[in-house]
């Protein structure tokens, strides 16, 4: 469960892994983030201004 890196908490690969203690040793040593950023994050976000109405 635990990465052999930075030994955090590696991501969930199944919803079998959200466990309680799972969710406690997140709190405590945080999220492993040596797998590089997930796919859906790949694009850039983005740039957003404020939402104008018409007229
Ligand atoms: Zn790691």
């Amino acid at each position: 469960m635990l990465c052999l890196t930075c030994h955090r908490v590696r991501p969930a690969l199944s919803r079998a892994d959200y466990t309680a203690e799972r969710a406690s040793l997140i709190v405590r040593r945080g999220l492993c983030a040596c797998s590089g950023p997930p796919p859906r994050t790949a694009r850039p976000a983005p740039l957003r201004k404020h939402a104008r109405t018409a007229g």
